[in-house]
Order: C-alpha cells, then sequence, then structure tokens
C-alpha cells in the first residue's frame, strides 16, 4: 500500500484539504471558507480524523506572513496577518497535536513551487522561480534546490520599481508602501486605476501594456538578482491570455541582450511560462511538502 499524505491549501478566503500522494491521485478533498483561526483549522483537522487510511504526515501552503524557520519559537505560526483573528496563530502545532503526525507548513507560493517542481513545469531544475499576481504578488521558489528562505521568506511583490507618473498617475494602494510593485500591478490597483474589474478590461485596452510592463520590471528584476533557470507566473490577472505573450517580450526588452543565453533570447515561450497544475497546485504542493517529512 502507498503511503498517503494530507495537504492544505490555506487561502485568505477559502481552505482546500486533500488526501493522496501526489499529481494522478487525489483520494478526497474538501473545500470551506476561511473563518476564524479556530474554525476553520478545526474544520481541518475534523477532515483529517475521519480518514480511514492513516496519513504519514501533511504539508501546509498558507497565506502570510509566516514564520518558517525551524529554530524559532513561533516556528509554523502565521505571524503578523492583518487577518482578523489570525494574528499569532500557532498553526502548525495546533494540527500536529490533534492529529499526532508531522506537520510542516511553508508559504503558499513556495508550496505551489514545489508541486510544480515535483509533478510539473518545474522538474529537473534546481533554481526556478513562481510568482503569483492576483489580489496581491507573491514570490518564492526554488534556490540551489533548496526552497527559497532566509531572514523570513521572500516578499517578491513589495518590491519598489520605476513609476512613471506622467503615463500612470495611480498612486499605488500597498498600504505600506503606496507604488510598489503590488501597489501598482495586483487586481485591487487594476480596479482602483481603471475603475472595473481586470478581468472586464477588452484585450486591446492600454491596461494590459502597462500591467505587463509592470510585471516584466519585477521580472527582470528577479532575473538579474537570482539568475533562475525558469520563471514560472500564475494567479487570477495572468488568466488574461494576452497578458503573458506582453510579459515575455517586454522582458527581453528590459534585458536588451545583456544575458547571453538561448532560455531569454530565443526560448522566452518555455523560460517564462504558466504554471502547469492548474487549480490543483497548491494542494499538490503541500502534499509535496508532506513528502519531505517522510
Ligand atoms: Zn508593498
Amino acid at each position: 500500500m502507498s503511503t498517503l499524505y494530507g495537504g492544505i491549501e490555506a487561502g485568505g478566503t477559502k481552505f482546500v484539504c486533500a488526501v493522496g500522494t501526489g499529481a494522478g491521485d487525489l483520494r478526497v478533498e474538501t473545500s470551506f471558507p476561511t473563518t476564524t483561526a479556530e474554525e476553520t483549522i478545526g474544520h481541518a483537522i475534523a477532515f483529517f480524523q475521519k480518514q480511514q487510511e492513516p496519513l504519514a504526515a501533511i504539508g501546509i501552503g498558507s497565506f502570510g506572513p509566516i514564520d518558517p524557520n525551524p529554530a524559532s519559537p513561533t516556528f509554523g505560526y502565521i505571524t503578523t496577518t492583518p487577518k482578523p483573528g489570525w494574528t499569532n496563530t500557532d498553526f502548525t502545532g495546533t494540527i500536529q497535536r490533534a492529529l499526532g503526525i508531522p506537520v510542516s507548513l511553508d508559504t503558499d507560493v513556495n508550496v505551489a513551487a514545489l508541486g510544480e517542481h515535483h509533478w510539473g513545469v518545474a522538474q529537473g531544475l534546481d533554481s526556478f522561480i513562481y510568482l503569483t499576481v492576483g489580489s496581491g504578488i507573491g514570490g518564492g521558489g526554488i534556490m540551489n534546490g533548496q526552497l527559497m528562505h532566509g531572514l523570513l521568506h521572500p516578499e517578491m511583490g513589495h518590491i519598489r520599481i520605476p513609476h512613471d507618473w506622467n503615463t500612470d498617475p495611480y498612486a499605488g494602494c500597498c498600504p505600506y508602501h503606496g507604488d510598489c510593485l503590488e501597489g501598482l500591478a495586483a487586481a485591487p490597483a487594476m480596479e482602483l486605476r481603471w475603475g472595473q474589474p481586470p478581468e472586464t478590461l477588452p484585450v486591446d485596452h492600454s491596461a494590459w501594456s502597462l500591467e505587463a510592463g509592470y510585471l516584466a520590471m519585477g521580472l527582470a528584476n528577479f532575473i538579474c538578482t537570482l539568475s533562475p533557470q525558469r520563471v514560472i507566473i500564475g494567479g487570477g490577472i495572468m488568466r488574461q491570455p494576452q497578458l503573458l505573450p506582453l510579459v515575455r517580450q517586454k522582458v527581453q526588452e528590459l534585458l536588451n541582450g545583456y544575458i547571453q543565453t538561448a532560455q531569454i533570447l530565443e526560448e522566452i515561450d518555455s523560460y517564462i511560462v504558466p504554471p502547469s497544475l492548474g487549480e490543483w497546485s497548491g494542494v499538490l504542493g503541500a502534499i509535496a511538502l508532506a513528502h519531505q517529512l517522510g
């Protein structure tokens, strides 16, 4: 009998829980709205407790910020989130104590990256990044074979990028930085700037060229800083099919031939790619994280 793992995709609005061995073998799943920490984590525990077969471990990909440092007393906590009822929540420990099996937690983007590394478009790579562009902008990935951590974890959405106020007089909406990348290019910024939800903007609207420009500036910075072997870019905004080709073109323009590799000069379509695991990437990544525990 193959070893079964549990996975939790812990999003700000919805939790998805599943049991299985990996891609192509998810046996049971459920989802429920994210309410208070106590109630939501309680639902997850109840789901895993009612499984007939024993689970070896559970992985969690979580909204943040989180504490991913195993040496820290608050390891596995959701820390300073503004989300009501979740500040300083011992997410990992609560589940570990209730179920008596190993539990691991990482950021939602790192976990989605891990899923793509196991079963998707990042198989065989030892350095790649994963950027998600939706209600916020988050980034993570694997560098030299390890999930990206550090002081805490990367906050790629909050880098500062050039903002031409003549072209784009919108001030940005990040509560911390105003016009950081997330403040200019996440879905709320698009909606506030144009006065309508981004998915309702026509494909030939100038919004998409502006958006592609901001995302390309972010990616060019990450490519120059981290030298990833591939860039995965997903999230709700990237579902607009006209956007990814524009982003690729603008990344090439910004790098301007400086990084002399075939991947960037000739094979950009297979260098900057969408994720391949679809709507299950989060929970599959969480199961991949659980694999690392045993
Ligand atoms: Zn910011």
